[in-house]
């Protein structure tokens, strides 16, 4: 039934206090519901002490307050990292990460139940899209994991949107979604502490870009030339580089941000030192970092991770030529954590 009613996340401030002003409730409710949400992380409406008990009835009849069920969490050996697959009301699977590493629990969201992109190394493109979530599914996968933190006196420091699914062909939901956490007088999450993700759609790129906001960008690269990007990214067909560094460039002009390349290193096909240097002389000049990963092995993919060695040598080639470049640790390997891949799994 649940499905039927619509989810408290998916309203901002306006559309609960017209919800509340059409059961004639004072407006000071909005800020008790919306504390109650989004400060103390309460997750149904017996929670709320400071509310009568009709209010509360009301709430429970007729807003859901879950549409993503946790049907599976595991966790990495050493406890670090915590991945959850969601079911949501019409039964599509999404995944959120939860990666503790010294002071920071960074969470890692979805934006999407599959993804339309086909980038062939990754799970969630392995299994094509379903459809966009709504800010209120992505808002939910952060509660979730504040309300577990909260349990141990901890709290979400970070949040990449790099989880499944292409955040820029979501991007109203997903800039709702980071909006609302970013709220000050709500979950107040600093705008610098978000990180979206982009295989790299120029429009999107250039709306974000001259929207201005603090919330970091990573850019997904892989490969320095278009043969090869192509052969891994298909959108690099209609993005090709030539195109898409560019507006990465006029990216760091405008915001005057350090944009993020992502590049998972793939043994042998993007992992040498010819591979370092044409990146080099690709981003030269530009305020940028590189985050090269191992390739987290996919079931219907080739390709095997770099190795340690090869890793730091590709990332020293990189720092010498002034492009900082850090190795990302591959985080929760035994829990399947990379993106798509336990929702995979549960796929028949
Ligand atoms: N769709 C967005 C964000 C989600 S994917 C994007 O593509 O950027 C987040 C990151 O994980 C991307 O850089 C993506 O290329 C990378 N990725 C996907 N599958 C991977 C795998 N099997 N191993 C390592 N990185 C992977
Ligand atoms: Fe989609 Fe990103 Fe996976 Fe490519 S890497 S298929 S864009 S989720």
């Amino acid at each position: 039934m649940d499905a039927l009613k619509p989810l408290i996340y998916d309203l901002d401030r306006d559309g609960l206090k017209e919800i509340l002003t059409g059961w004639n409730q004072p407006a000071f409710r909005v800020n008790q519901i919306w504390d109650g949400i989004y400060k103390n992380l309460k997750s149904a409406p017996s929670e709320w002490s400071n509310l009568p008990a009709d209010l509360k009835t009301l709430l429970s009849e007729r807003m859901s307050f879950q549409a993503l069920k946790p049907v599976d969490r595991l966790q990495s050996e050493d406890g670090e990292t915590v991945k959850t697959l969601f079911s949501t009301p019409d039964g599509k699977s999404v995944e959120a990460v939860l990666m503790k590493y010294e002071q920071r629990h960074t969470l890692c969201i979805s934006s999407q139940a599959g993804c339309a992109m086909g980038c062939v190394f990754c799970a969630t493109g392995q299994m094509g899209f379903s459809r966009n979530l709504t800010g209120g599914e992505i808002v939910e996968q952060v509660l979730y994991y504040a309300r577990l933190l909260k349990t141990e006196n901890e709290f979400v420091t970070n949040i990449v949107v790099m989880g499944m699914g292409e955040p820029f062909q979501n991007y109203d939901n997903t800039l709702e979604a980071i909006d609302r956490l970013n709220d000050s007088r709500g979950f107040n999450l600093g705008a610098r502490r978000f990180t979206i993700s982009t295989v790299g759609l120029i429009p999107a790129i250039q709306r974000f870009a001259v929207e201005k906001r603090q919330v970091n960008l990573a850019v997904s690269l892989h490969a320095a030339n278009n043969s090869l990007r192509s052969q891994l990214l298909p959108i690099n067909r209609k993005y090709p580089l030539e195109e898409l560094i560019p507006v990465c460039r006029e990216y760091i002009e405008i915001t005057g941000r350090r944009l993020t390349f992502e590049w998972a290193l793939i043994q042998g096909v993007n992992d040498r030192p010819q591979d370092a240097r044409e990146l080099v002389d690709l981003v030269r000049g530009m305020i940028c970092h590189v985050n090269v990963i191992p390739l987290n092995p996919t079931q219907s993919f080739t390709g095997k991770a770099t190795t340690a060695d090869r890793a730091r040598d590709f990332a020293a080639i990189l720092n010498e030529a002034g492009i900082p470049c850090t190795i990302r640790l591959r985080r929760g390997i035994d829990i399947q954590a990379g993106c798509g891949q336990l929702a995979g799994k549960h796929k028949n």
